[in-house]
């Protein structure tokens, strides 16, 4: 029926652009924990639960783009907000000598949730080429 669970999570996906919902959509909703570093209107800010870095966090937006392959030209102001907020909260970190920002897209990338994020790396020598 149109009041079952179903059609009210299949509404609530439509109203969000048709995005399958993720962990990060419960982090936004906080019905799931996060530690949170920052937030505004368009975007949250918050630690990886498994750091690969002394200093490891996330920069997602609160649109749920699963993945920045399927990112519009009308998301171009929201994907430089995203860069600038990445940047301002490496700062405040404490990431004065270098960082860096990463976008893993779709299986060979090895992305593992579909709401894209930016993960910002630093606080050791990071290594290059990335495996
Ligand atoms: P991906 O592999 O680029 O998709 O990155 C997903 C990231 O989300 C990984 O670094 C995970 O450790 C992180 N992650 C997964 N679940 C949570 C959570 O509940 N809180 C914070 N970070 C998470």
């Amino acid at each position: 029926g149109a009041t079952d669970g179903n059609e009210v999570t299949k509404a609530q996906q439509a109203a969000s652009g048709g995005a399958a919902p993720t962990i990060f959509s419960r982090i936004l909703d906080r019905s799931l924990p996060a530690d949170i570093l920052f937030e505004d209107h368009q975007c949250l800010v918050f630690r990886d639960v498994a750091p690969q870095a002394p200093v490891h966090f996330l920069v997602i937006p609160k649109k749920p783009i699963p993945r920045i392959s399927q990112a519009e030209e009308k998301d171009q102001q929201l994907l430089g907000h995203l860069l600038l907020i990445a940047k301002k909260v490496a700062k405040s970190e404490g990431l004065a000598d270098g960082y860096r920002l990463v976008i893993n897209d779709g299986k060979l990338g090895a992305q593992s949730v579909y709401h894209l994020h930016i993960h910002v790396l630093g606080g050791r020598q990071l290594l290059w080429p990335p495996g």
